[in-house]
């Protein structure tokens, strides 16, 4: 099977997985613990948060370990809003965010908190005017995603700061999908807070981070001792040291260039041979800047699950978006929000690329297109 769903999950590296049995069965030993194994156990901590605050951009102290994106991004939303002064209370998100943070804003709407929506263009850039309406001096928090997840379509975050600056509104940032494949400092970025999740660039699952800029207020969500009083609960140090590794080996900002220039380019052959092999092809987000490995794209009138299926039979991987709300058959929020009409929406089929796709699993699809082209119902086409 060739695998094309990177935005959903990337296999960890050998390098992780050894990383990650290597604590296991050396350092299990709880971190807090003050007797040897303990502070052997610390020790390794304290090395994995060194690394990180290294390739990030950041202070060690600046780090604070999840587990994952989702709860670093709770962490963010639900303890910079506790921690704001009084007559702040609105929260702004884009209306784009990953599903699973648009359903945090669900749930602080009904909870009574003032939430707004940056709305996004029709060719899925957020629309500046818009934020820079909605950005007052009432607001407490804004939260953006760096990339989108979908389409790939990049988002303004130093504009964005800057109104959030301006206005004296905190700035939190979902950079899930941005570190691992774009050069990333937290101290350029502009951004009190940040969250990733490390099963994005070949890490293990279930562990992430928020970098909190030093001197941030925050409340957490999830009280105790660990992480210096953010966020509760005996470190998962295999996972820690797994993100560690995985981070280490994505190499300088020159390295990460150069990788997103190879997925760039074998992604736009990919799409040329796309627009040639198969009738009305749309690729959304093809004209703002994006991601450089992934295609979200709708063939015709097929629906996503069609697509999929046949192309499964074919031997590839691919998605019809969020792995999260995949499994239902709703119009991808992203492209709703976009404007694009809901009979189209259902046909989204996101093709993403990762540090494994060679040259040859994209020669290999584009020479199936033929045969995917003659499995799926003409009629519909
Ligand atoms: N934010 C974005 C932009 C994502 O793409 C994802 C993962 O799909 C998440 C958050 C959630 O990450 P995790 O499931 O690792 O917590």
């Amino acid at each position: 099977m060739i695998y094309l769903d990177h935005h959903a999950t990337t296999p960890p590296s050998q390098a992780v997985i050894d990383a990650m049995a290597a604590v296991m069965a050396g350092t299990w030993a709880n971190a807090s613990s003050k007797h040897g194994p303990g502070q052997a156990a610390s020790r390794v901590l304290a090395g994995a948060r060194s690394v990180v605050a290294q390739a990030l951009g950041c202070k060690p102290a600046e780090v604070v370990f999840t587990s994952g994106a989702t709860e670093a991004n709770h962490l963010a939303v639900r303890g910079l809003l506790a921690a704001a002064p009084e007559g702040r209370r609105r929260v702004l998100f884009s209306a784009v965010e990953h599903a699973g943070h648009l359903k945090l804003a669900r749930e602080l709407m009904n909870a009574g908190v003032p939430v707004d929506f940056i709305p996004v263009r029709p060719d899925g850039a957020l629309d500046l005017d818009a934020a820079t309406r909605l950005i007052r001096d009432d607001v407490a928090l804004v939260s953006l995603m760096a990339a989108n997840n979908e389409t790939g379509a990049l988002m303004p975050v130093p504009e964005v700061a800057a109104l959030a600056a301006a206005a004296g509104a905190r700035l939190h940032v979902d950079a899930t999908q941005w570190i691992g494949k774009r050069p990333f400092r937290f101290t350029d970025f502009g951004a009190d807070a940040v969250s990733f999740s490390a099963h994005k660039f070949n890490g293990p699952k279930g562990v992430g981070a928020l970098l909190l800029r030093q001197g941030v207020a925050i409340r957490p969500t999830v009280p105790g001792p660990q992480e210096r009083g953010r966020r509760g609960g005996t470190e998962n140090l295999p996972a820690i040291a797994g993100l560690a590794t995985a981070l280490y080996a994505l190499g300088t900002p020159a390295d990460l260039d150069a990788e997103a220039a190879r997925q760039a380019a074998l992604r736009d052959r990919l799409e040329g041979a796309l627009m040639a092999a198969l009738p009305e092809l749309r690729i959304w987000c093809a004209g703002v800047p994006r991601l450089p490995g992934v295609s979200f794209l709708r063939v015709g009138r097929w629906e996503a699950d069609v697509l999929l299926q046949r192309l499964e039979r074919l031997g590839f991987a691919a998605s019809s978006g969020a792995a999260c709300s995949s499994s239902g058959n709703a119009p991808s929020h992203v492209l709703t929000a976009m404007g694009v009409p809901e009979d189209e929406a259902l046909g989204a089929v996101r093709l993403s690329l990762g540090r494994t796709t060679t040259d040859a699993d994209i020669d290999a699809l584009i020479a199936a297109l033929p045969t995917l082209r003659s499995l799926l119902p003409a009629a519909e086409a």
